[in-house]
């Protein structure tokens, strides 16, 4: 599996590789890792993307590309790897494609993570760190209370917030997302690659739709479930070959159709069975009425509507 999750900031990429990790057993390559990793060591490579990850900007290609070049020559991305945060751009991604077919190893899958901008923001204000082993908490999915430390991590060290979550500098990154991240969606369903899911919700839930999706045969894409319906809905009938033998599915439409046809017909002529029967009887009541002595006939029921004539025609009685 070599796969690219895209997604905005705080759409959970970071959550859900860490998750994918776990289920695939491949490494997650997070360039936003790397580089405040490399900030945090103080190397002239972090020392020269600090200012421009605090002011949410990208950090150039240049520097970007080597450290993936680099990242990926590592012998543990031979099963296959989850890139989170990379690419961040077109030229990125070409020179990846170039990277990955050097090594005769494509992609193998794209995921775009949907979430919308509130729920995005929200995330972001509420997502803390384990500086230790790197997991990512909110503190709006955490019990009410609950102390900020990493559950995970011997002596529980206290979770951080990143520099960059903060509020002006999260409108600068979206923007950037939408400006120079958000073309990748074209330019990876132009090669066939992208598949989307609804990334809202219950965490355990995205992750199940995640691993759906990637271990979905292949020439079986598997999508969102809406985007799903809403591709077949708005696709065309798919255009026979003359004389081509009917697939599976227009087998069983046909199959399905006549089944319908069936149905309504024996429907209607229930509907006319009833009804010639409906009125044959009636018929026979009113033939016998005409037939039966006058006595009888005076005898014969009558309705409540004649009742009723008939006492407003008859003068009140005297009591
Ligand atoms: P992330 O953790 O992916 O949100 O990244 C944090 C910051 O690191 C971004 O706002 C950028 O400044 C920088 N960064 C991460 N990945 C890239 C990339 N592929 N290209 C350029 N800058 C990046």
């Amino acid at each position: 599996m070599r796969i690219v999750l895209l997604g905005a900031p705080g759409s959970g990429k970071g959550t859900q590789s860490q998750r994918l990790v776990q289920r695939f057993g491949i490494p997650q390559i997070s360039t936003g890792d790397l580089l405040r990793s490399a900030v945090a060591r103080g190397t002239p490579l972090g020392i020269k993307a600090r200012a421009v990850m605090e002011a949410g900007k990208l950090v150039d290609d240049a520097t970007v590309l080597g450290m993936i070049e680099e990242r990926l020559a590592e012998p543990d991305v031979a099963r296959g790897f989850i890139l989170d945060g990379f690419p961040r751009n077109i030229a990125q991604a070409e020179a990846l494609d170039r990277m990955l077919t050097a090594l005769g190893k494509p992609l193998t899958a794209v995921v775009q993570m949907d979430v919308p901008y509130a729920e995005l923001t929200r995330r972001i204000a509420g997502r803390r760190s384990c500086q230790n082993c790197g997991r990512v908490y909110n503190i709006y999915s955490m019990p009410v209370g609950a102390a900020l430390v990493c559950p995970n991590c011997p002596g529980n060290p206290p979770l951080f917030q990143r520099p960059d979550d903060n509020e002006a500098t999260v409108v600068e990154r979206l923007k950037v997302y939408e400006a120079q991240t958000r073309p990748l969606v074209g330019y990876y369903g132009g090669q066939g690659l992208l598949q989307s899911i609804d990334a809202q919700g219950d965490v355990d839930a995205i992750t199940a739709l995640l691993v759906g999706v990637l271990s979905s045969p292949a020439g079986e894409k598997a999508r969102s479930v809406a985007g799903a319906t809403k591709r077949a809905k708005s696709r065309p009938a798919a255009k026979k070959k003359p004389g081509a033998k009917a697939g599976k599915s227009a087998r069983s439409k046909v199959a399905g159709k006549a089944k319908a046809k069936a149905k309504t017909k024996a429907k209607t002529k229930a509907k006319a069975k009833t009804k010639a029967k409906t009125k044959a009887k009636a018929k026979a009541k009113s033939r016998a009425r005409n037939t039966a002595p006058k006595s009888a006939r005076k005898a014969a029921p009558v309705t409540r509507r004649a009742a009723a004539r008939k006492k407003k025609k008859a003068p009140a009685r005297k009591k």
